[in-house]
Formats: C-alpha cells, sequence, structure tokens
C-alpha cells in the first residue's frame, strides 16, 4: 500500500502560558501530507489495507461539503487505486466548495442525499455493488481507532495528551495506544454531544474513563465567534502555528484556557497533538485569518 511518510511528524516546544510551570508541546501530524492531513491518515490506513486484502475496488464514505474525511479519502484512494465515492449531506449546491473541487479532482464520484436520506445512511440503489468497501461517516470504526493508535510520539514524556474530538476515533485511538500513566483528555467541537463518551468507550480495548471537556464548541460543529476568530490569529503572531475554526482551534483555545484555570497541576507535561484539518479554512472568507 502506498502510504505518507509517518516521520515527518515534528514536535515542537511552544512557549506558551509558560509561566504556569506547565510544559507544552505539539505534535503537527497536520505535516504529514498536504490533503490526508492529520488524524485523517491514521484513521484510513487500516481500512484501505483490508479493503485491499477483501480485494474491493471501490470505496464508499460520508460526509459534509466541507468535509476533512471526504477529501483526505479522495486523496487516499487515488494514491492506492480505489475508485471513491462520497456521499454528501445535503442538496447538490450550486456552487462547489474547495473540499468537493479537490475530491472530485482526486477522483472521487460525488453523490448528494437529503438530510433525511443522509441521517439513515442509505447508500442509493445505482451504488450497490459486491466490491463496494464502506467507511462510516469521520472514519468511526475499530479500524479507524487502531490506526490512531499507531501515532509516533514519546510515549513516556507526556503526563497528558490533548486530542480535538468529532467522532471519537482518534481519541480512542490515543487512549489505546497510550502509556498507562498518562492520560488522554478530549476537547469536543460539538455542541453538548454527551453521547461522545459512550463513542470513545465503544471503540476501547481497555476499560478507561473517558475524559472528554464540552465547554469550547464556540456554538456548535464548524460555528465560532470574533474572539475565536482573533483566538486563531494571536495564537498563529505567537507561535507560527497554523489552526483551524472547526478542530484544532478549539482544542488549542481550550487547552490553553484549561493552562489559565489551573487544571493541570504545575510541572505537568502537556502534548496537544495537531490533528490536521487546515483545509476546512478554506471555507471563511479571505480576511478573516491572517495565514
Ligand atoms: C476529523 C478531525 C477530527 C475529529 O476526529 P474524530 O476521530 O472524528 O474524533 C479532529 N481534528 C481534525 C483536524 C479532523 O480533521
Amino acid at each position: 500500500m502506498q502510504t505518507v511518510d509517518e516521520k515527518l511528524i515534528t514536535t515542537d516546544f511552544i512557549p506558551f502560558l509558560s509561566r504556569k510551570r506547565v510544559r507544552v508541546s505539539v505534535l503537527r501530524t497536520d505535516k504529514i501530507h498536504p490533503v490526508i492531513s492529520g488524524n485523517k491518515w491514521f484513521k484510513l490506513k487500516y481500512y484501505l489495507e483490508d479493503a485491499k486484502i477483501q480485494n474491493k475496488k471501490r470505496i464508499i464514505t460520508f460526509g459534509g461539503a466541507y468535509s476533512n474525511h471526504i477529501v483526505a479519502t479522495a486523496a487516499a484512494c487515488n494514491m492506492n487505486g480505489f475508485e471513491s465515492v462520497g456521499i454528501i449531506r445535503g442538496e447538490e449546491p450550486r456552487n462547489y466548495s474547495h473540499t468537493l473541487n479537490d475530491a472530485m479532482a482526486y477522483g472521487m464520484e460525488l453523490v448528494f442525499l437529503s438530510r433525511q436520506d443522509y441521517q439513515n445512511k442509505i447508500i442509493p440503489k445505482d451504488l450497490m455493488a459486491v466490491d463496494n468497501y464502506v467507511i462510516a461517516e469521520g472514519g468511526y470504526g475499530a479500524l479507524g481507532a487502531a490506526g490512531a493508535a499507531t501515532v509516533n510520539y514519546d510515549r513516556t514524556g507526556y503526563d497528558f495528551v490533548m486530542a480535538a474530538v468529532g467522532t471519537g476515533t482518534w481519541m480512542a485511538g490515543l487512549i489505546n495506544g497510550k502509556n498507562p500513566e498518562s492520560e488522554v483528555i478530549g476537547i469536543s467541537v460539538l455542541k453538548n454531544n454527551y453521547e461522545l463518551e459512550k463513542q470513545v468507550a465503544d471503540l476501547l480495548i481497555n476499560e478507561e474513563k473517558v475524559n472528554i471537556v464540552h465547554d469550547f464548541h464556540f456554538g456548535g460543529y464548524a460555528k465560532y465567534t470574533d474572539e475565536f476568530i482573533g483566538f486563531m490569529n494571536d495564537f498563529y503572531n505567537e507561535t507560527e502555528i497554523p489552526t483551524d475554526f472547526v478542530y484544532t482551534g478549539k482544542l488549542f483555545y481550550g487547552v490553553k484556557t484549561l493552562i489559565e484555570k489551573n487544571y493541570f497541576k504545575p510541572d505537568s507535561r502537556i502534548l496537544i497533538i495537531h490533528c490536521g484539518g487546515l483545509q476546512g479554512n478554506l471555507s471563511l472568507t479571505e480576511s478573516t485569518l491572517m495565514f
């Protein structure tokens, strides 16, 4: 299988709230590939391997018009010789998003479903075929978590590993792959979705408590405020680390706020995993972000 170079990942120390006497590092999984960036590569890789083993020809998956998972799947399928179909939530838009145009450029066939049919994850009849391989929305599932568990970092170097949470696959994999002495804390990007703890728990290999913070969604999935965009710009100015407004901006904002509130005891070593997603910023008007 064609893979991306996972070794490209680097860890940068950032002088971020150092007066609080915590040590904060960032693992830049966003750097592994320009399109299949961050957590999407890790979540996809074992699904693709499984599809290959089963001799499947076509990958079908689900997502919204701005989905990182859709474009990453399109690119990863292109790289590995699979046909791909993206089943997209909602009616076909008059103007396609960057995400959809990029997915099409990677050869993905796009099929638009009404929100009702999408909710039921109905695959249109004319797409049914024996050599389809279906990946759930967002890559949710055991193989996605197994891939996430392989992310490469110093397992004994940190007390806390911080993850953005959408479906919870990423967080579950990080928990499955962590050192027993460390704790993974999730920052939810969804508004009051208390199903997430169960979604994560269902993918865990050993029983563990699931710690998700629900305070940093800024109104809900892909919602944002001026204050939040201001944070993303300031954070970039200070650290030269670009974030996206759907996931990693909320993750970094959340960690910063938790540090300010003395959530972590002094001398804690905190690893924030930048999980990619920067393509999502293309949906913002151009002057919103300075990077
Ligand atoms: C998809 C995505 C997530 C969410 O991952 P889950 O496994 O669905 O929780 C987090 N961050 C980024 C950048 C993503 O693209």
